[in-house]
């Protein structure tokens, strides 16, 4: 049994149920299988990895595969380095690379990520280790590769071979980096501006030197952070090879900053936004929807505009609010201090966000996170607002019934797009059933089903 009492399904129900999502090459799905309260709808959480005609799927350190055996614990080899949980959304496809552990503010009522976890730098020694056992792992592959005929390049077949022997995660992790060969990198935990500027130059100048294929190196941080470093330490900082900054904005309403306890107020997310966009690094600023609940939203939205507007980053990333029972702010739920918003409300919201962004900011929206409901949400500033408006719209006049059935596709990972309602008329029917079977049992149980749903993302 898996976690929420979910018994993990057997692999060709797994593949039964991906056959109607085939086109996704990265998806989560919870869309079918198990729980028995759903009877024949089951659900199960995990990632999934299209790789031709092989697919993967791992749940918690379990492994298993489309052909249809189930692997077992992933063992352990020798070659390996240390990764952290998370990653952006679109650092899938990255070499993922831990410089820090866990998060040195871990305070964000809404965050479960490292909650009981403590924050401990790592020594700029321990990360070139990792960095160049990353680097031996990547020979190590390829070697294997012109030893199976692949003349050094990660194709199916390598994959194959990697994928059934025994080695460890973030061997697999540094084939998946080489078979998609984005040549991208991402650097993991929180907040690694933390470190000293002169450790975090001494690293990356040796991942550069020793991964000399790399064409982006990324990094989270947080704007109080980002604003003790001068924008000539930054330039520095820069040169040494990272490319680009993630930050979490979240809002720009200083209540709602406070209420959620980011330990920022919106004058310093302007301040280290201007700093790292004078610094020419990349900026992405993420934005949470929702988070300013019923009492907040309207200001949320505005001042979250507003402080954008100050900034003009790179990218705006869209990751909409879900309250999971682990995350802090699911006390405030439950005693009624937090109101959260329906999806639709969030819909409304940030709508009014991006009518309120300026023309004379620049920034490329996407709504890359999962937690979106639309997808569809992403453009370049100024030109593209009127398509970003126009998607909003027409979800907005769609009728009740299918604004429903597009929320459940949606969550279960078959809708990209509202136009997907009326493209594929058999999982429309099966979720209009699944909706009249689940309104039998209760008032509750749509919503509450497509909640659960939702929340495995997390
Ligand atoms: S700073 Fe980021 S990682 Fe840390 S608690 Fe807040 S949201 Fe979570």
């Amino acid at each position: 049994m898996a976690p929420h009492g979910i018994s993990i399904c057997d692999v060709q129900a797994i593949g039964a149920a991906l056959e109607t999502f085939e086109k996704f090459q990265y998806v989560i799905i919870i869309y079918y299988l198990v729980e028995r309260r759903y009877g024949p709808y089951i659900a199960l959480s995990g990632t999934y990895r299209g790789m031709g005609t092989q697919l993967l799927f791992s749940y918690g350190n379990m492994r298993y595969s489309l052909e249809g055996k189930t692997k077992g614990m992933i063992a352990q080899s020798t070659l390996g380095f240390e990764q952290g949980p998370i990653r952006p959304p679109n650092e899938a496809r990255s070499l993922l690379l831990r410089v820090t552990r866990n998060c040195p503010w871990n305070q964000c009522l809404f965050c479960p990520v490292y909650k009981g976890q403590k924050f401990s730098l790592r020594t700029a020694e321990e990360i070139k280790r990792d960095i160049q056992t990353a680097r031996e792992i990547a020979d190590d592959i390829k070697a294997l590769s012109w030893k199976l005929g692949e003349s050094g390049s990660v194709t199916n077949p390598v994959m194959r071979h990697i994928l059934n022997n025994n080695h460890t995660y973030s061997y697999q992790s540094v084939a998946m980096w080489l078979y998609y060969g984005t040549g991208e990198c991402f650097l993991q935990d929180a907040d690694n501006l933390i470190m000293k500027t002169e450790d975090l130059i001494e690293i990356l100048s040796f991942l550069r030197e020793k991964f000399p294929e790399l064409t982006r190196v990324t990094t989270y941080a947080r704007s109080r952070t980002v604003s003790r470093k001068s924008v000539s330490e930054l330039k520095e900082i820069k040169a040494a090879g990272l490319d680009r900054i993630h930050i979490g904005l979240e809002s720009g309403s200083d209540r709602v900053l406070k209420f959620i306890k980011k330990g920022v107020d919106a004058d310093r997310h302007i301040d280290a936004g201007r700093k790292v966009v004078e610094a020419g690094l990349s900026l992405s600023e993420y934005i949470m929807p929702g988070l300013g609940g019923e009492a907040l939203w309207r200001e949320h939205a505005l001042e979250t505009a507003e402080v954008l507007n100050r900034i003009n980053p790179h990218f705006i990333r869209l990751r909409s609010l879900r309250v999971i029972s682990h995350a802090p702010l699911y006390k405030k739920l439950e005693n009624g201090e937090f109101k959260p918003l329906t999806d639709d409300q969030v819909v409304e919201e940030i709508k009014l966000l991006i009518e309120n962004l300026d023309n004379s900011t620049t920034s490329t929206v996407t709504s890359d996170h999962i937690m979106n409901l639309l997808e569809e949400v992403h453009g370049k500033l100024p030109e593209d607002k009127e398509h970003m408006l126009e998607v909003i719209r027409k979800y907005q006049a769609l009728p009740n019934s299918d604004r429903l059935i597009y929320r459940i596709g949606r969550r279960g990972g078959a809708y990209s797009s509202t136009d997907d309602l009326y493209r594929d008329s058999s999982t429309y029917e099966k979720v209009k059933n699944l909706i009249s079977e689940l309104s039998a049992r209760g008032p509750d149980e749509v919503e509450q089903f497509i909640n659960e749903m939702a929340n495995q993302y997390v």
